[in-house]
């Protein structure tokens, strides 16, 4: 099976002059899932890993860069999920780690548990020897402008930059990953659809794997990821049943998405119904990249050498 690796930046409005900087984030991000993937590594570390280094990205709303809440603080989810034995770990509303993916991962493989949030999350981190950090280092200058800005708003905006990956690996095993700041001036312990099992992504080798980004409160309405997942098993390709469940989203609660999809075969593709979502993806040693409707840039991986070293 050749490996196959999509990430993407998040969906929403993405500024012209930001427009250079996400379609180089995503493009490291992808290829170094892509690395892990062509060195034998399984689907879950590449998606993990591709994430991380999203996070680490204080472009995006995730990790470092995250958004902040209404009382100016940062709390994040994450999702992992490995399509072998659809094992899953999420956490959420968690703060002053670097890496929620990180901890999702080790909820997955270390607890008998899917989900943990708040207090019990941060114990966990704690038992499992991940640092804690000072707020102050996840909170990036945009971040807080941008909240400044939204305390005067009378109506909540919606987040963009949400980070996510979905992958299959060389034995044929697909993994998904997401992980969020939310949504800017969210009220305090408000969880979205990214660390929701079927909503912010799902992962089954028996169908393929996707993982979501948009408005959370109606993602998780429609379960967009299990609904996308759902189409497929129905026959659909994966370009027909991201447009279908997109459609869907749309008609029934009138929100609006992007997603990154993949089947068991490493057939892809990324659809949004937001003005533009940042993605790339790496097969057959091709990178691909697009953040405009219609935009898809390709070149070798063998010429990305200087994305790499950026
Ligand atoms: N889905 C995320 C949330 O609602 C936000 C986003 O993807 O932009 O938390």
């Amino acid at each position: 099976m050749k490996p196959v690796i999509i990430v993407h930046g998040g969906a929403g409005t993405i500024a012209q002059e930001y427009a250079e900087q996400y379609r180089s984030g995503v493009k490291r991000a992808a290829l170094k899932g892509y690395d892990i993937l062509k060195q034998g590594g399984d689907a879950v570390t590449a998606v993990e890993e591709a994430v991380v280094v999203l996070e680490d990205n204080p472009l995006y709303n995730a990790g470092h860069g995250s958004v902040l809440n209404e009382e100016g603080d940062v709390e994040m989810d994450a999702i992992i999920m490995n399509g072998k034995d659809l094992s899953a770990g999420a956490v959420s509303a968690v703060r002053c780690i670097a890496n929620p993916i990180k901890l999702a991962r080790l909820v997955m493989e270390k607890t008998d548990h899917v989900h943990l949030t708040c207090k019990g999350a941060s114990l966990f981190a704690k038992s499992q020897g991940i640092p804690e950090i000072p707020v102050e280092e996840l909170i990036t200058e945009r971040s807080r402008e941008r909240w400044k800005k939204n305390l005067k708003l009378a109506s909540k905006p919606k987040g963009t930059g949400t980070v996510g990956a979905v992958a299959v690996d060389s034995q044929g095993n697909v993994a998904c990953a997401t992980s969020t700041g939310g949504i800017s001036n969210k009220m305090v312990g408000r969880v979205g659809d990214t660390p929701c099992i079927g909503s912010g992504g799902y992962a089954d080798n028996n169908v393929g794997a996707v993982s979501t980004t948009g408005n959370g409160e109606r993602i998780m309405k429609v379960t967009l990821a299990k609904l996308i997942l759902h189409y497929m098993e129905q026959g659909m390709s994966v370009e027909e049943a991201s447009d279908a469940g997109l459609n869907y989203m749309k008609t029934r609660v009138d929100g609006t998405a992007g997603v990154i999809v993949v089947n068991g075969a490493g057939e892809w593709t990324a659809k949004f119904s937001t003005n533009q979502m940042s993605w790339a993806a790496v097969k057959d040693d091709n990178l691909a990249c697009g953040i405009y409707l219609g935009e898809n840039e390709i070149v070798p991986v063998s010429e990305t050498l200087q994305i790499n070293a950026m």
